[in-house]
């Protein structure tokens, strides 16, 4: 089954897909994730990007839209997860246009939910490593050498976009854009709620059972 995976800045969207990625073989697609890796490799898409990002607002739907449909035409028939991609409602009707044409869809848009203070949190100490995006925390998960990534020794910085005038930017970003999306995965039929401020292996076995996978 396709999904997407949705949910504010921080809510564990990253770390859920790693754990689908790992276990049930599913292909996650990371819109951030695609746009920081074109702006590790100056690539236009990047230069469009990066000036959006490091400001906390969305990259225009346009650009979004395009790279996503790319990314789709390369999959092999596995089922993928869409993470943090669609963020607006244009994005949304795109995304069922563009996955009609290719007799695919989503079947259940899972929504994680975290309260406001715990996804500041998460956020302001939130530290990632440059070379192969694993995530740690200050407080909760820090690296055993202070700035260095414990799975492959590379350096561990923070996101630009998690320094503190950003994160407020992203937060007011995502409920007017992306919160709305809730009402739209209900009326298809495909919403589905998980408790995000729980423990990772707990919030990953109720999003299985969310799922039936
Ligand atoms: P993320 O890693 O998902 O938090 O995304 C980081 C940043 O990339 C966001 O704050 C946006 O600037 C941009 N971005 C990622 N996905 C999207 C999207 N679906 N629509 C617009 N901008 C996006």
């Amino acid at each position: 089954m396709n999904i997407v995976l949705f949910g504010a800045p921080g809510a564990g969207k990253g770390t859920q897909s790693q754990l689908l990625v790992e276990r049930l073989k599913m292909v996650q697609i990371s819109t951030g994730d695609l746009f920081r890796a074109a702006i590790k490799g100056k690539t236009e898409l990047g230069q469009k990007a990066q000036s959006y990002m490091d400001k906390g607002e969305l990259v225009p739907d346009s650009i979004v839209i395009g790279m996503v449909d790319e990314v789709l035409t390369r999959l092999n028939g596995n089922s993928f997860i869409l993470d943090g991609f669609p963020r607006t409602r244009a994005q949304a009707e795109a995304l069922g246009k563009i996955l009609s044409q290719r007799s695919l869809e989503i079947g259940k848009a899972v929504f994680l939910e975290v309260p406001r203070e715990e996804l500041l949190q998460r956020l302001t100490g939130r530290r990632v490593c440059k070379s192969c995006g694993a995530v740690y925390h200050v407080n909760s998960k820090p690296p055993k050498i202070a700035g260095v990534c414990d799975l492959c020794g590379g350096e561990v910085i923070q996101r630009n976009d998690d320094r503190e005038e950003v994160i407020v930017t992203r937060l007011k970003t995502y409920e007017e854009n992306t919160l709305p999306l809730r009402d739209y995965y209900k009326e298809l039929n495909k919403y589905v709620e998980v408790n995000g401020a729980q423990e990772t292996e707990k919030v990953f076995s109720d999003v299985r059972s969310a799922l039936k996978l």
